[in-house]
């Protein structure tokens, strides 16, 4: 199996050689040449497996060139009770992504799939974890290292240091934007004490933060010798691990092969459903594909006019779902090359034009850049937006009626999951993070706190380890240099 780019001017490679990297060289995203399919007796046979061994059905057919045995090890090691432990009443974690009954509505199911059951509680452990472990294996196999330089505003961060804490061959310098987390992300990620991970506190915002990392990795020279990587939402092994919860989600709600099952996901980046769009072009039985956008609709609004409109970062939103504050959503190229049939030159031509006109229209009206949004249903996307005081009262309505507690990005997909609903096909919604996370808002919404997970009562109060930095570039590089002794 290789993979090739978007844009369509790089070579193919397989899975290990485009594992530790981002973009590929001409600026697209990695895809598979095509994707593979699962057959029926395949998914028959994959019902009663447990999360690890399933992982490792999916994981064969895209990492052909890692030994199974080895990728067995990865998984079990990955996929364990001890690492998703965080569950709640009625879960167990043995199961890892457990699925539970929301409502009957409509003439359907409503289901919540846990997906925040990690070490951060947010999905994004799914496959970060997933990623700690592979990175460690391969760079132990080549006798290399890695730095990992990134900025976060919160869950992508901690999911990054959580997976690569301790691992051996990988240091973490991750900047933040000083005193603008919520003190529980803080304490997350600033009491860790691993001496291979540096929280670096900038004396700024978050896109004070995103522009150092620029600065930085567009210095090839150093990048190189400083053995600088990344690990966002557009890696393609994360995009992968993500696709293994779509098919356990589908397994556990269905009994047949016969039946369809629709997924709602909230989305900012993409990444998520992108998996799900990856694992229903593989065959799996997914009807509709639902993205919910927060106050940041990028997504919404192409998914119901066909016109994609990128935000300047002035014109993003705080929200109180802020994981899904996104100004373009960098994986949906990936979804772009397959409604374009795969034409890299037109894909090119339509993020040129992202580049110098601010988006492209594919609504087929006079005028526009093409005519592709018609086959958008056929690919079983659709859409929804959920604002503040949609996500508040969706909080309100689920804590009354069926005794749980959400949290604000999961509102946002249940509000627009109920928006979607066909009778006789149960609905799945993505519950991407834990409501402790988010707290501030469960208090306005409810007049009560979230609860804490075991483990999580007094994170506040452990002592912290971070640095602060003025939003200075030659202070960044002469920090990473002095730690990797490079
Ligand atoms: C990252 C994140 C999202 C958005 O996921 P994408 O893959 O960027 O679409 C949604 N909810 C939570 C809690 C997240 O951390």
């Amino acid at each position: 199996m290789h993979y090739v780019s978007t844009r369509g001017q790089s070579a193919a490679l397989p899975f290990s050689e485009i594992l530790l990297g981002g973009l590929a060289p001409d600026g697209g995203l990695y895809l598979p040449e095509t994707y593979p399919q699962v057959s029926g007796a395949e998914l028959d046979a994959w019902r009663k497996l447990s999360y690890a061994d399933l992982a490792l059905e999916v994981l064969k057919k895209f990492a052909t060139d890692i030994p199974v045995a080895d990728l067995q090890a990865l998984v079990k090691k990955t996929y364990t009770a001890e690492v998703y432990r965080n569950v709640r009443a009625g879960e167990s974690a043995a199961e890892i992504t457990p699925l539970r009954v929301l409502e009957q509505r409509d003439g359907t199911t409503v289901m919540l799939q846990a997906l925040s059951n990690g070490p951060t509680l947010a999905f994004k452990d799914m496959a970060m974890q997933l990623i700690g472990n592979l990175f460690e294996y391969t760079l132990a196999k080549n006798h290399a290292e890695l730095n990992i330089f990134g900025a976060t505003s919160g869950d992508t961060g901690s999911a990054a240091e959580y997976a690569m804490r301790g691992k051996r061959g990988i240091r973490v310098f991750m900047l933040s934007p000083h005193k603008k987390m919520s003190a529980f992300q803080t304490a997350q990620m600033f009491s860790l004490q691993d001496p291979n991970i540096f929280n670096i506190a900038v004396e700024g915002v978050f896109d004070d933060c995103q522009d150092m990392v620029k600065a930085v990795s567009n210095d090839l020279e150093f990048k190189a010798r400083q053995k600088i990587g990344t690990v966002n939402s557009i890696n393609w092994a994360r995009v992968v691990a993500q696709v293994v919860y779509y098919f356990r989600g589908y397994l556990a709600a269905t009994t047949s092969n016969e039946q369809k099952v629709s997924f709602t996901v909230p989305s900012g980046n993409f990444g998520n459903i992108c998996a799900g769009h990856i694992a229903r072009m593989m065959g799996l039985p997914i009807d509709k594909l639902v993205a919910a956008t927060n106050e940041n609709d990028v997504l919404d609004e192409f998914f119901r006019t066909g016109i994609y409109r990128v935000r300047k970062s002035a014109e993003t939103y705080h929200t109180s779902s802020p994981s899904m504050d996104i100004s373009k959503a960098s994986n949906f190229e990936r979804f772009m090359f397959d409604l374009l049939g795969r034409d890299s030159e037109r894909l090119r031509a339509l993020f040129h034009k992202v580049e110098t006109e601010g988006g492209f229209d594919l609504s087929g009206k006079p005028g526009s850049d093409g005519d592709e949004f018609a086959k958008v249903a056929q690919y079983g996307f659709c859409s929804g937006k959920s604002v503040h005081t949609d996500r508040l009262a969706t909080i309100r309505d689920v804590a009354q009626h069926h005794g749980v507690i959400l949290d604000t990005h999961t509102a946002d997909g249940v509000k627009v999951a109920r928006e979607h609903l066909t009778p006789g096909v149960t609905m799945i919604v993505l519950e991407t993070a834990l409501p402790a996370k988010f707290n501030e808002t469960i208090v306005e919404a409810l007049k009560r706190d979230a609860d804490r997970p075991a483990g999580f009562e007094n994170i506040e109060a452990l002592p912290q380890r971070f640095e602060v930095m003025h939003a200075d570039v030659a202070l960044m590089k002469d920090f990473i240099a002095r730690h990797t002794g490079l």
